[in-house]
């Protein structure tokens, strides 16, 4: 029972899982040979399956890490690639297609690759072993090979032919054993042949005293020695079937064959050893006694490495527990709070003043279309005689105490009020208000997440963005109804009470004066890209007297130019009168609202910007009382769920995994935690198997 070896198969495949950053490395078999040599061959016929890829342009890239288990219970004879999969692979030739594919995958500029491919065979019929099989020699490249290929798969092997690594040196009896490229590869890393065994190949190609003398080579002394097998499979195969697993069965009925038809070459007497089935032991055996020996070394080597990682675990980590679950639990948690303190904080009030803002705009533009409406500097643009102009309504130069009563036409002015005050009242603002606070939240959701853990995973970023849409989605139509419904009272007539008038007088003081502010600096820009401040005071002028029309333009000079200036200065100069005039009628309406006509309610006509102001705070404040119970309470309940679920979801198959290597500094944290438990259980595993080990000795010395 080779007992070590199956528990040191264990603990390495154990330590494979550390990954690249553990350098405890227990011994394996290497198998090395020319190509052509009848390696492959011979790893098939020691596995009993035909799984490696063939063929001549083949070249082998990568090292193949095969681990045999010997699995009693397995009712077929199955196979892993356990970096790609967990599926197990009953079919064979698969295997090969897939070895084929990772081969492939190797980019000709690289030639080989040193990462190694793991493969586990589990049968009834394997003994536990592990074999890596390397890149073919190669004696001279072909043509479509790169040239340094032959040096690349030279430096390959030279590195997995160090000790404790047994090799197995493959030679075919037809070659000049001198010539055998896997035997000097060999003798210059062993060169007292100690861990080498020599398999010699192609039995049946050379003349039975010839081949017996291979096999008791002097020239070339192995401790354990050499091995002459036919691993071809003979043309006649009767009722092998390939895949069946039986392939060593027949490849040995062969080699007993052509073996035992030669009794003085080959015969019990004359010492040699011949066969597959010989091999195999062999294998066996020297690996147990490798690991046997290497025991003691590697426990000391896994305490010292399990030392160091948990003294990294106490100086990095502080000894912190850490785990997937536990990190997006924790980031979930953390989200959450983040968005409690956010939901306190937006409340009505925040979003009446996010929605007034919206509607000062459109406020502004009724103004400006009904009562700021002073002709611009249209050079073919001829002023009607309009009676009802701007200079109708309160003057700022004027004292305000000195308005004129009786207005020249009332009538227009109040149709102008009401028209102004229903258009803001039609203006969509159910759409409006639900737009404005569903994007403002959206945005928030954003600052929120960039403030979170999930800032550095961009799909899981994504997942919490879309479920903040989805939610405020869901509602968002019955809110734009609902909302309208609501303000429907108010199209028709907004009745404003005085402390509603005082509070619009007070605000729109404010919405002007930022108006005026953002003209005044628009002005100074267009002076600033201008340049020549005098030019501009021309074309102004000019543009003044054509509106006055102290002088006439014909219409056809608009594009060429007119009064010496060119189309370009002209449309600059149009811009410049436009802002210099709204300016002015701002500062105007400013001290108009600030005059003491201004301060009732029932002076409205006279004062627009008021009493527009005053409804636009009365639909904002309408408008989001409904909102806030529609749509936001409902977020702030259902959104939180939704990311959770969503999230959850998110994390299924390797999702979770995903994550966390998103997170460099948690991906180490894990991995050194995995690493050190890992070898905490290696570090078990060998020493129990160390007293095991001594107290066999132990009784063996006491017989
Ligand atoms: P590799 O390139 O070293 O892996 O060699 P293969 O295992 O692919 O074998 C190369 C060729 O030699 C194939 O055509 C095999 O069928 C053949 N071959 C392998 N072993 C033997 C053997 O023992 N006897 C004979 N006659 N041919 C063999």
């Amino acid at each position: 029972m080779m007992f070590v070896t199956k528990k040191m198969i264990e603990i390495r495949n154990l330590l494979q899982q550390v990954g690249q950053s553990t350098s405890v490395t227990l011994p394996s078999i290497v198998v090395i040979g020319s190509q052509s040599s009848g390696k492959s061959s011979v790893l098939e016929a020691i596995v009993g399956h035909e799984f490696l890829p063939k063929g001549t342009n083949m070249v082998t890239r990568r090292p193949i890490e095969l681990t045999l288990v010997n699995d009693p219970n397995a009712r077929a004879d199955y196979a892993l690639f356990p970096d790609i999969s967990s599926e197990r692979i009953t079919n064979f030739s698969s295997i090969q297609k897939t070895l084929m594919e990772l081969n492939q995958a190797v980019p000709d500029s690289e030639c080989v690759s040193d990462d190694p491919i793991h493969l586990t065979i589990h049968s009834p019929r394997v003994p536990d072993l592990t074999l890596t099989d390397l890149p073919g020699y190669i004696q001279v490249a072909g043509e479509n090979q790169p040239r340094e290929l032959k040096r690349k798969i030279s430096e390959l092997c030279d590195k997995y032919i160090r000790g404790p690594n047994i090799i197995l040196a493959i030679s075919a009896a037809d070659v000049d054993l001198a010539n055998s490229t896997a035997l000097q590869a060999s003798r210059r890393v062993d060169p007292r042949g100690e861990r080498t065994i020599g398999v010699i190949t192609k039995m049946d190609l050379v003349d039975p005293e010839k081949g017996a003398a291979i096999l008791t080579d002097k020239q070339y002394p192995l401790r354990l020695g050499y091995v002459g097998v036919i691993s071809k499979l003979p043309a006649q195969t009767g009722l092998f079937k390939r895949d069946s697993g039986n392939l060593l069965s027949v490849i040995s009925r062969n080699e007993k064959a052509f073996f035992s038809a030669h009794p003085s070459e080959f015969g019990p007497d004359t010492g040699v050893n011949i066969g597959t089935i010989t091999l195999r032991k062999k294998l066996m055996q020297v690996l147990e006694r490798q690991m046997s020996s290497k025991l003691q070394v590697t426990s000391q080597d896994i305490r010292r490495e399990l030392e160091e990682t948990t003294y990294q675990f106490k100086i990095q980590y502080s000894e912190q527990p850490m785990t997937a679950e536990a990190y997006l639990a924790g980031s979930l948690d953390d989200f959450k709070h983040l968005f409690r303190k956010f939901t306190s904080g937006f409340q009505r009030p925040q979003m009446q003043d996010l929605l007034k803002n919206a509607l000062d705009q459109r406020m502004l533009d009724q103004l400006a279309a009904r009562y700021w409406n002073k002709p611009m500097g249209d050079l073919s643009f001829v002023p009607p005689e309009d009676p009802h102009n701007i200079a109708d309504l309160p003057k700022a130069d004027l004292p305000s105490t000195d308005l004129p009563r009786d207005h020249p036409n009332p009538p227009y002015w109040h149709k102008q009020l009401d028209l102004a005050a229903s258009e803001l009242t039609h203006s969509g603002v159910g759409r409006l208000a639900t737009t404005v606070i569903a994007s403002a939240i959206q945005s928030d959701v954003d600052k929120l997440i960039n403030k979170s853990t999930f800032a550095k995973h961009p799909s899981a970023r994504q997942v919490i963005a879309e479920a903040a849409s989805t939610v405020l989605a869901d509602r968002a139509y019955t809110t734009i109804d609902g909302i309208e419904t609501s303000l429907k009272p108010y199209r028709f007539d907004v009745d404003i009470q005085d402390h509603e008038w005082t509070q619009g007088r007070d605000h729109v003081s404010g919405v002007l004066k930022t108006e005026l502010e953002h003209c005044q600096t628009a002005m100074k820009k267009l002076e600033e890209v201008f340049g020549d401040k005098k030019r501009l005071r021309e074309v102004m002028t000019f543009i003044d007297r054509v509106r006055k029309r102290d002088i006439v333009v014909g219409r056809e000079s608009e594009t060429a130019g007119a009064g010496g200036f060119s189309g370009e200065l002209l449309a600059r100069g149009r811009e410049a009168v436009f802002l210099r005039d709204r300016a002015e009628i701002i500062k105007m309406r400013m001290l108009a609202v600030k005059s003491r006509q201004c301060k009732t309610k029932e002076n409205k006509y006279y004062c627009p910007e008021v009493f527009l102001d005053a409804v636009a705070t009365k639909l904002s404040a309408v408008a989001i009382l409904f909102l806030n119970v529609e749509m936001v309470n409902d977020f702030y309940t259902r959104f939180p769920r939704e990311v959770e679920a969503k999230l959850g979801e998110h994390m299924l198959d390797g999702g979770l995994q995903k994550f966390v290597e998103g997170d460099a500094n948690i991906r180490r944290h894990l991995d050194l935690i995995k690493k050190k438990e890992l070898l905490e259980l290696v570090l078990a595993k060998i020493e129990s198997l160390n007293s095991l080990e001594g107290h066999e000795k132990g009784d063996m010395g006491g017989r």
